[in-house]
């Protein structure tokens, strides 16, 4: 407000300046002649300031044409860009003004006005790559996937944007599902970024995907170089490749080299469970017991797995109850108080018939533990120890509904696996499968636990199919086993159980409708 008045103030005066100029320059007598050639003309003193006036204009004409012509004269010579510079001045200054509306408009993230902000700053600067890369965000922002191509294509022309464009024709092709062309365009992508962390992520996922493991190895050890991850992950995803090298060779049955490669993962990472079970099988397999007792109670010490027990009873299959017991010691002493551990006692006990023993070794684990395999051997032991048929449903029927207990659980998306891989079935990442328990949320039957109790002790119930379980577990404690104890004494009933559960698991949480169908599946197979 302020400053308008100012201004309109010094507007008034300087027309009154220059009015009361004029009307003293008109006063003053005399003035300029100028006499030249035979011409005389005589200048008033107004006149003359016009004069100066006009000759400074035609002054600074006179200037720019000078540029102008010196810039043809280079233009002549042979540098082509002088006169497009001297027209470009103001193309180049609407060419940034396009590229800024579009830079916004991309962050507004209006991908429309993106494209045609790129679009009209490539015509006014010609410099597709900064404009390419406008466009092609842009086109991605609303999914015009043949634009956003388009782009790439013309940005992967360039030197200095080839990673950009091929790194985004590979998100392309990723998006679509052409897993080969993706893969092919990230190994170009690792080609001119080796440092680069997604590409890396990336290749990485796609190799193990594609069974690459040698592939990935070398990927993961470029990851390593760049320092990237740290130490123990490495040689972890190491061991996890070499691991998978190993079962893909087992395919082929090329026994020498699958050994020294399972061996070789068990050595990166002692605590790899199925490394440790592979490598066990190995040695197992020329005959060398010793290793492959070393090898398990290593793994038993990390983390104490029914994998790894099974194994251990694999070295002395013909062994009976007692002579198992005896030997499992080394397993049961490493992490006692470990309900594995526990779980593993207790089996190991049932086989032999000791059933007051058995009970002992779970401990507490009913009460602080109570998962579907703790209550299926409380069914076992309450049947050994000679007690009503009524009281051995009641501990099924629990377990039919308790917790599983640890699983191998993907950290990345929750999906239960039934065996340990290398990679993630539902969402394709790299090593997340962890044996942990898994969110227990949907997954107990909430109206089958009202009926259950109705539906068992009416005596045709799914109680019936562990019972003749147990009785061949006795008979098979007295005699020699082949089969592992822990198989014939709990799996039976558990794994029954845990693939109804895990059917209702994998439905629940999607939300999807048939979750309510599968739990009804799970009753009446039950039922049968
Ligand atoms: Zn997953």
């Amino acid at each position: 407000m302020l400053l308008s008045l100012i201004k309109i103030l010094a507007f008034v005066a300087a027309v009154a300046g220059l009015t009361w100029g004029a009307a003293r320059l008109t006063d003053v007598t005399g003035g300029a002649e100028i006499a030249m050639a035979g011409y005389e003309v005589t200048l008033g003193p107004l006149q003359l300031v016009l004069a100066i006036a006009l000759l400074a204009l035609l002054g600074w004409l006179l200037f720019k044409a000078l540029g102008l012509l010196l810039a043809l004269l280079h233009f002549i010579n042979g540098d082509d860009t002088a006169v497009s510079r001297w027209f470009s001045r103001s193309r180049e200054r609407k060419g940034y003004k396009a590229l800024g509306d579009g830079l916004v408009a991309l962050a507004a993230g209006e991908g429309e006005a993106a494209m045609a902000k790129g679009r009209k700053a490539e015509r006014y600067l010609r410099r597709p790559e900064i404009t390419s890369i406008l466009v092609a965000q842009g086109a991605e922002l609303v999914g015009d996937r043949k634009t956003a191509e388009g782009a790439y294509r013309d940005l992967v022309k360039i030197d200095r944007t080839r990673f950009v464009g091929v790194r985004g024709l590979m998100r392309q092709r990723l998006a679509e599902g052409d897993t080969d062309t993706a893969m092919k365009l990230a190994q170009k992508a690792f080609e001119l970024k080796p440092r680069h962390v997604e590409t890396q992520d990336t290749l990485l996922r796609l190799q193990a995907e594609a069974h690459d493991w040698s592939g990935a190895r070398a990927t993961l050890e470029a990851k390593r170089r760049s320092g990237a991850l740290p130490r123990n992950v490495v040689r972890r995803r190491d061991a996890v490749l070499a691991l998978s090298e190993a079962r893909d060779v087992i395919d082929e049955t090329a026994s020498i080299e699958m050994r020294e490669k399972a061996i070789e993962a068990n050595r990166l990472s002692p605590d790899l469970i199925p490394a440790a079970v592979m490598a066990a099988r190995s040695y197992l397999a020329v005959g060398n017991t010793r290793y492959a007792t070393r090898v398990i109670r290593k793994a038993w010490e990390a983390e104490p797995h029914p994998d790894l027990a099974q194994v251990f009873a694999e070295i002395a299959p013909e062994e009976d109850a007692q002579a198992r017991l005896k030997r499992f010691s080394v397993l049961l002493k490493a992490r006692p108080d470990h309900p594995e551990t526990r779980m593993l006692e207790a089996e190991l006990m049932i086989a032999a018939e000791q059933f007051n023993e058995a009970r002992r070794a779970l401990g507490d684990l009913v009460e602080t533990d109570p998962t579907a395999r703790v209550l299926t051997l409380m069914a076992a032991i309450e049947r050994g120890r000679g007690a009503d048929d009524a009281v051995v449903r009641g501990w099924l029927t629990r377990a039919l509904t308790a917790p599983r207990g640890p699983q191998w659980v993907c950290e990345n998306c929750h999906n239960v696996h039934p065996h340990w891989e290398p990679v993630c079935s539902n969402c394709h990442a790299f090593d997340t499968l962890g044996w942990t328990r898994p969110a227990e949320s949907g997954t107990t039957l909430p109206r089958g636990t009202e009926m259950l109790p109705l539906i068992v002790g009416g005596g045709v119930g799914r109680a019936e199919a562990p019972v003749p379980a147990v009785a061949e577990v006795r008979e098979a404690g007295a005699t020699a086993s082949p089969l592992p104890a822990r198989d014939a004494a709990a799996s039976m009933p558990r794994t029954n159980g845990d693939k109804e559960m895990d059917e209702a698991e994998i439905v629940v949480p999607q939300g999807d409708k048939t979750a309510a169908r599968s739990e009804a599946e799970v009753v009446t197979e039950g039922r049968k």
